[in-house]
C-alpha cells in the first residue's frame, strides 16, 4: 500500500479509481482484473477523526426503536440545514421505520415504487424510470428539508455526500463491515463533527466455515457490536487499512468512541 501522494509518481497509462477497497481484498481484486500482484495500489487511510462512533444496547421492539431514533435525531436536528440518515437492512424494516418516523424511505428496488400488478403491465425500463424518479424526489424532499430524516437502504450508503448530516443511525444489526464503513461515511462530509450510531436488533453470529474466507468480515461485525471492550474506530479502520488501523485514543484529533 502506498500513500495518496504516490499517485503523482505513477507511470502507468491507466489508473483505476475506487471507493473503499479493504486491504485484504487487494490481491483478489488485482487477480480478477488480470493485473500483476505487484501492481501499485495507492490509497488514503480511512480514519475520520471528526466522527464519533456509538454502539447502543440492542432494541427488538419497534416502538422502543422508533422512540430512540426520534430522541437521537432531536438532539442533532437543531439548525434548518441539519439532516439525519437512518440505514436499515431490509425493505420491510425500512418501510415500517419510515412510516413510524413520519418520513420517507429511499430504496433502489423497483418493487418499493411499482406494485406487483403494475410491474406485470410495464416493461422493465419503465419500472426503472419510475423508481429513479421516486428516488430523486425522496432525496430532494430530504435535502430541501420537507423531511429532515430519511430512512435508506444500502444503495444510498455509497458515494452520496451531503452537508449537514450530523448523525447516521444504523437501525438493526448490520450484515458486514463494508456497509458499516460506507454508511457511517455519509456523516460529517462537510468536515464538521458528527455522530454514528448502531442500534443492533439481534446477534448475528458469524459461523466459521460458512465460506472459505470471511471477506465481508462478519466476524469483525460480531466482535465490534457485541464486545464492548474493543475500540470501534480501531476495528473499522482495521477492516479497511489493515495494520495501519487507528484507535480513537491514538490521536488527539480523533473523537472518542463509546
Ligand atoms: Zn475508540
Amino acid at each position: 500500500m502506498q500513500k495518496m501522494w504516490g499517485v503523482w509518481k505513477l507511470i502507468y497509462p491507466i489508473i483505476g479509481m475506487s471507493g473503499i477497497i479493504p486491504v485484504n481484498m487487494e490481491p483478489r481484486l488485482l487477480s480478477e482484473l488480470g493485473l500483476k500482484p505487484d501492481t501499485p495500489v495507492v490509497c488514503q487511510l480511512s480514519n475520520r477523526p471528526e466522527l464519533t462512533y456509538i454502539i447502543e444496547s440492542p432494541l427488538t421492539k419497534l416502538d422502543d426503536l422508533i422512540t430512540h431514533i426520534r430522541n437521537i435525531a432531536q438532539d442533532h436536528i437543531i439548525q434548518p440545514l441539519d439532516r439525519t440518515l437512518v440505514f436499515v437492512t431490509t425493505i420491510m424494516n425500512g418501510e415500517l421505520i419510515a412510516r413510524n418516523l413520519g418520513c420517507e424511505f429511499y430504496c433502489a428496488d423497483t418493487s418499493v415504487y411499482v406494485s406487483k400488478g403494475n410491474r406485470r403491465l410495464m416493461n422493465e425500463s419503465t419500472c426503472h424510470r419510475i423508481a429513479a424518479e421516486q428516488c430523486k424526489r425522496i432525496i430532494d424532499n430530504w435535502q430541501t428539508g420537507r423531511y429532515r430524516i430519511m430512512v435508506a437502504m444500502t444503495a444510498f450508503g455509497a458515494g452520496n455526500n451531503y452537508p449537514g448530516v450530523w448523525v447516521v443511525i444504523l437501525a438493526n444489526t448490520p450484515f458486514n463491515m463494508a456497509s458499516i464503513v460506507q454508511q457511517f461515511g455519509r456523516a460529517g462530509r462537510d468536515g464538521n463533527q458528527a455522530s454514528c450510531y448502531i442500534i443492533p436488533s439481534k446477534c448475528l453470529l458469524y459461523q466459521p466455515g460458512e465460506q472459505s474466507v470471511d471477506f465481508c468480515e462478519h466476524s469483525a461485525v460480531t466482535e465490534m457490536i457485541w464486545d464492548s471492550t474493543k475500540c470501534i474506530q480501531f476495528l473499522l479502520t482495521k477492516y479497511v487499512d489493515g495494520r495501519e488501523a487507528t484507535a480513537c485514543l491514538e490521536d488527539t484529533k480523533n473523537m472518542i468512541c463509546s
